[in-house]
């Protein structure tokens, strides 16, 4: 049996009272891969005190979002809980909105607070771009967080329970769901829609046919898909199209109403239920702080991620413009984030011994998007490769990614239950 959690009075030092004071703005992937590697690198020092605050007490596992649409994953197990896992490291966390930065005093302001720091790690993440289409933020539904995949899931509910209850037809906008965007998160979305549909609601419904509700995957590029490999792409669209899902490709959204989608040819797609992937940002929180950047791309750093013009600030993740050593910019991804928070932090401590940073190297792994719970396509360092195995490949990856145990242990019993039960779905109304 497991001894019960007990009171350890901290041990180290206040944050506030170590000659070096690092502190980490963003709780995600970036920040948490630097604050992490910043404690195992100076274990056994101690000069050198690390602070991680963020808005959330939490950091979102987002390759898995598109689970919780599915019903695949229970979204609790998404929230990784920051505290512990910073505090046995040897950190502390604040879970505090950042308001401001003043870099001539090195102190933040967050939630009225002022928290002083000698090198500022700036890992705020992205948010979507909605390029001013008409209708987009009023009427679509994005992906910004775990609260946004149970809601698209909550929808689909709501919009079986209307046509349950309906007398006579039930217009075609109300049960059409348009996903605008092709990329990985477009298309994992709609495959988990499909899933949805087709398996968890489909038995609790039996007077409304799956093949009554028409999804909608809109992309204004070629192809799907266009970061990975041809063949690949391929293969996914022709699974996509298998399960019934209508591609658009080469269709760019003019405008977004209540009840359709406007495209640039005048094609019109009813629609009451909009999702929107088709565009990611730097953190607009970037404008409120005196730092130089571009307003998607975000801050301007040099190879070493030091913000330009400051010595002591850093940008990591995708609220950092950062480039690989050809130059090339870094993709927005979880990999490169968790890359980018490793090296900044070797950077930052080689800063504060007096040597120099290192130009940050990526090393892109590969891709993998999962088209709902038995298929996939992957790209791992050259190799291709698609189906089941590679679903599975998807969800071992994955699992061995989350960074919480108990999460760890909790998503692969509710995969394994799902291989013999079919969990029926929820609606929790807030
Ligand atoms: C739906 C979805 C699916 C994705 N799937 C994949 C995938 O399969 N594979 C992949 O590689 N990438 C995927 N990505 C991209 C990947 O999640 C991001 O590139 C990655 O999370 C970037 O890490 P980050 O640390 O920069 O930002 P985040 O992980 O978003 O972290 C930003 C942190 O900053 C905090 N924060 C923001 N503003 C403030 C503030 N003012 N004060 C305090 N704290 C603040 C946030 O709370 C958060 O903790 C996906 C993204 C989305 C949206």
């Amino acid at each position: 049996m497991r001894p019960r959690p007990r009171y350890r009075p901290q041990e180290r030092p206040p944050y506030r009272e170590f000659p070096h004071r690092v502190l980490v703005a963003g709780g995600g992937f970036a920040g948490y891969s630097a604050a992490m590697e910043l404690c195992r690198l100076t274990r056994g020092r101690d000069d050198v005190g690390v602070m991680v605050l963020s808005r959330e007490n939490y950091f979102t596992f987002w390759p898995m979002l598109p689970g919780v649409i599915s019903n695949d994953v229970d979204a609790r197990n998404l929230a990784q809980p920051l505290r512990r896992a910073l505090i046995r490291a040897g950190a502390s966390f604040r879970r505090a909105q950042l308001e401001g930065v003043d870099p001539e005093r090195g102190v933040v302001r967050a939630d009225g607070v002022e928290i002083p720091y000698d090198h500022l790690v700036l890992a705020l993440g992205g948010e979507p771009a909605y390029f001013g289409i008409p209708g987009v933020e009023e009427h679509c539904i994005s992906l910004r967080g775990i609260a946004d995949a149970e809601k698209i899931r909550n929808r689909v509910i709501e919009r079986y329970e209307e046509a349950t209850l309906a007398r006579g037809e039930v217009p075609d906008s109300r049960l059409s769901f348009v996903v605008i965007g092709g990329g990985a998160t477009g298309v994992e979305t709609v495959a988990a829609l499909h899933e949805l549909v087709h398996g968890a609601l489909a038995e609790d419904y039996p007077n409304l046919h799956p093949r009554r509700v028409r999804l909608t995957l809109v992309d204004r590029n070629p192809e799907i898909l266009k970061e990975l490999d041809p063949a690949l792409r391929r293969v996914a669209r022709r699974r996509l199209e298998r399960l019934n899902i209508r591609i658009l490709n080469g269709a760019t959204a003019r405008e977004v109403l209540k009840d359709r989608v406007v495209l640039e040819d005048g094609r019109e797609i009813p629609s009451e239920n909009v999702i929107w992937t088709a565009g990611a940002r730097a953190s607009r929180k970037l404008e409120e702080l005196p730092f130089p950047h571009h307003d998607r791309r975000g801050l301007e750093v040099d190879a070493g991620m030091r913000v330009r013009g400051f010595a002591n600030v850093w940008g990591v993740g995708d609220c950092a413009a950062n480039v690989d050593a050809e130059g090339n910019p870094v993709p927005p991804n979880a990999q490169a984030a968790v890359q980018e928070g490793r090296a900044v932090a070797r950077n930052v401590l080689a800063a504060i011994d007096g040597g120099r940073p290192e130009p940050f190297r990526y090393r892109p792994l590969g891709q993998l998007v999962e088209l709902g719970s038995r298929f996939a396509v992957n790209e791992v360092l050259g190799v291709r490769f698609s189906g089941l195995l590679a679903s599975l490949f998807w969800r071992l990856t994955y699992l061995y990614k989350l960074e919480s145990p108990q999460n760890r242990a909790r998503v692969a019993a509710d995969w394994l239950l799902d291989l013999f039960t079919e969990p029926a779905v929820t609606e929790i109304r807030r």
